[in-house]
């Protein structure tokens, strides 16, 4: 056999037999010198064999006296593929840079990979300048690589830079930096991306779609989302169970609950995620009967629950005041599937029982569990206390709390609120202070309004919103309207010792308020107001939202972090709990 047809029989082999009796046969006939049969026998075992033989390529590659470039590329791209081993990769990369072999496009194009899958940020930058030393930053998949680096370490902002330099740039350079945007939190720089990404006449694959549309959900973007789904009929493109699942949880997200059924019903195929996250659409718009209808039809399907579900069909009960339900449910899913209840779970229960106003009850549960309550469960009873005045109980949770989380500013602000409700100032000033002093950062709010395929946000006291000189004048006139109708706002959501008028305006400043002032200014009278709040809403927002929506008789739609309140003449669709 010569060369030719040596080439040509590795590249059939479909096992590792198959490779190794041709290695033998090499061994008997001399080819062993020879570095381009030996190339694409670790090639083989590397990258292509159905089951590869990583091990095998290395022991070939440390046998191999000088290996040449390719063959470097080679095990380091086998290397690159799994996480578990690419650490290995890199190492070799190293190796390979002492040896003197200079590296390529596809060097880097591996290497990178490899530290995006761990993820490593400081050898990705040292790859960064040697990328820019060796002049292969016009290289349009290296640069991708490198995208794809920094979002997937955090540093959306290197990422763009990166993008907005590029020569050229092809669909991967999209698509990989809008899912790095939204895998970032940073849902509304994806969607203005990805209109730029159509007005250029790029088109979107199913992987950039799927981030598309769960940025749209993030952000409440209805119109955009309807567009996209639109846009994925008219291309044709298939919309299996992963598409499919993203589009109901969008739809869901940005309260159009009909849609997100429709597309629901017309999946062809249902896993279990499809069906927890249609129960979980129909939970948090308070949809709790409906919700558990759709979890007797996945049982009836034969597709068996998983802890997901159950948190999913545990939030509904909760949602709706099924107590009972929620605790045969709790009970079902030990005794009938065999899962054992993780700390969410309890979470739901601890929520059901204090949003039926059962905190004694709730507080006996937390006591009896048998794994350690967080400080997500007793800030939920804090949280009951407060509503239900169990001034006493919220006090000795208060120290549970901060014994627990020490650094998180959500407690610090909750545990300021109970003194502040007591009114006992000095220990919320004191509690003010340790925050400070421990330096808990404090998550930032924001609303979301979408208008004309724009989401515009908000933050509270905002003043960088293009409109803003409108949108004061319009809150003042809210304000004024409130006023007749008999409003005082509910002062002790705000953490601060400060006098009540100043606690009002910071109030009447709150990042939502702006939200429906602009809608209330920019869209058209019969249009319903959706909101989206990253927080919770606070108990004054709460019942000035519902004012709202009968002085100017609007419907208006807020999600927040919890669940969907749809506002209409005066009343709220979770009935004041949330
Ligand atoms: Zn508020
Ligand atoms: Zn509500």
């Amino acid at each position: 056999m010569d060369q030719g047809t040596l080439v040509v029989a590795i590249k059939r082999c479909t096992t590792v037999r198959d490779l190794e009796t041709i290695q033998a046969y090499m061994i008997r006939t001399n080819f062993t010198q020879d570095s381009f049969l030996l190339s694409k026998l670790i090639e083989s075992y590397a990258i292509t064999l159905p089951i590869r033989q990583i091990a095998h390529a290395y022991k070939l590659f440390s046998w191999t006296h000088q290996p040449n470039l390719f063959m470097w590329n080679t095990i380091i791209r086998g290397y690159s593929i799994n996480d578990s081993s690419s650490l290995k990769a890199i190492a070799l990369y190293k190796d390979m840079h002492l040896s003197g072999i200079s590296s390529n496009s596809f060097t880097f194009g591996f290497v990178l990979k490899a530290c995006c899958n761990l993820p490593r940020l400081e050898e990705g930058k040292m790859l960064h300048s040697q990328v820019l030393k060796m002049g292969l930053d016009y290289e349009t998949h290296v640069v991708n690589g490198l995208i794809k680096l920094y979002t997937t370490c955090g540093r959306v902002d290197e990422a763009h830079d990166l993008f907005d330099e590029m020569p050229e740039r092809d669909l991967v350079s999209w698509s990989t930096m809008v899912s790095g945007y939204v895998q970032n939190g940073c849902s509304n720089e994806a969607l203005v991306l990805f209109k730029q990404m159509q007005a250029q006449n790029v088109k979107a694959d199913e992987f950039t779609l799927a981030s598309v549309v769960g940025a749209c959900g993030d952000m409440g973007a209805l119109d955009l989302g309807k567009w996209v789904h639109s846009y994925i009929d008219k291309e044709g493109i298939d919309i299996d169970i992963v598409l499919g699942t993203s589009l109901v949880d969008m739809y869901s997200k940005c309260g159009s609950l009909d849609n997100a059924i429709r597309v629901f019903e017309g999946m062809s195929k249902r896993d279990v995620m499809a069906w927890s996250t249609m129960i979980g659409g129909c939970a948090i718009h308070g949809f709790g009967e409906k919700a558990l209808k759709v979890f007797h039809a996945m049982k009836s399907a034969n597709v068996r629950p998983n802890s997901v579900t159950f948190t999913s069909v545990l939030c509904a009960c909760s949602h709706s005041g099924l107590v009972e339900e929620g605790r045969q449910y709790f009970n079902s899913m030990s005794l009938e599937y065999g899962i054992t209840p993780q700390i969410e779970h309890y979470g739901c229960m601890v929520d059901l029982f204090c949003r039926a106003g059962l905190v004694l009850r709730a507080h006996k549960f937390i006591q009896k569990m048998p794994i350690k309550p967080n400080a997500v469960l007793w800030r939920t009873l804090l949280g009951a206390c407060k509503t239900h005045g169990y001034k006493e109980l919220s006090e000795s949770i208060t120290r549970e709390v901060l014994e627990l989380e020490p650094h998180s500013a959500e407690n610090y602000v909750l545990v300021s609120n109970v003194y502040a409700s007591l009114g006992r100032w000095s220990s919320v000033s004191k509690v003010r202070s340790q925050m400070k002093h421990k330096k808990a950062k404090k998550q930032h709010g924001w609303s979301s309004i979408e208008m004309g395929f724009v989401v515009h946000q908000f933050v509270m006291g905002d003043e960088l919103h293009p409109e803003i000189r409108q949108i004061y004048p319009m809150l003042d006139q809210m304000a004024k309207k409130l006023k007749q109708e008999g409003h005082v706002a509910t002062t002790i959501d705000v953490l601060h010792d400060i006098d009540e008028e100043e606690k009002e305006h910071a109030l009447g400043f709150h990042s939502e308020r702006l939200a429906i002032a602009y809608g209330l200014l920019r869209l058209s009278k019969d249009s319903p107001i959706r909101i989206v709040k990253n927080l919770r809403v606070c108990a004054d927002c709460h019942s000035v939202i519902k004012l709202i929506s009968s002085v100017y008789k609007r419907d208006i739609i807020v999600r927040d972090r919890i669940r969907f309140h749809h506002f209409r003449e005066g009343k709220c669709s979770c009935n004041d709990y949330w």
